[in-house]
């Protein structure tokens, strides 16, 4: 899938929408998702145009994976949520329901979670 630059996680990113942040640094931005799932739940997006996580790994320079994966972490520090728990989850592609073609990291918590996956 090739990037498209209209999507609305690269608006967000050049400030052309607003989010709501709760996180920022030099590779990645973390904000609220607008439709939450569970009473927390932060979509963590590296500053750079990929799709997917294969994607991602594949093409993205190292100091932005580390800078990524290190956000995702930060979040889940940041937000207290260590401890009770939370759950990290990437959709890709049309079986997963990808609705927005940049890459994206949910984070839920704030409540004890249902099952894994719900197919
Ligand atoms: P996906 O299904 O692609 O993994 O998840 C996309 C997520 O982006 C959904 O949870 C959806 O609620 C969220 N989302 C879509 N548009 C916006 C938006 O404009 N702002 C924010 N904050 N979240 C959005």
């Amino acid at each position: 899938m090739t990037y498209d630059s209209d999507n609305i996680f690269a608006k967000i990113l050049r400030g052309e929408i607003p989010c709501d942040k709760v996180y920022e640094d030099e590779f990645s931005l973390a904000f609220h998702d607008i439709n939450p799932q569970a009473p927390v739940h932060i979509l963590v997006i590296p500053k750079g145009e990929y799709v997917s996580m294969a994607d991602f790994t594949a093409n993205a320079p190292s100091d932005l994976i580390a800078g990524f994966f290190r956000a995702v972490g930060q979040v889940a520090r940041e937000g207290d949520l260590e401890d009770p728990g939370y759950r990290i989850l990437a959709n890709a592609g049309d079986d997963a329901h990808q609705e927005v073609p940049h890459l994206h990291v949910h984070i839920f918590g704030g409540k004890r979670l249902g099952p894994m996956l719900a197919a």
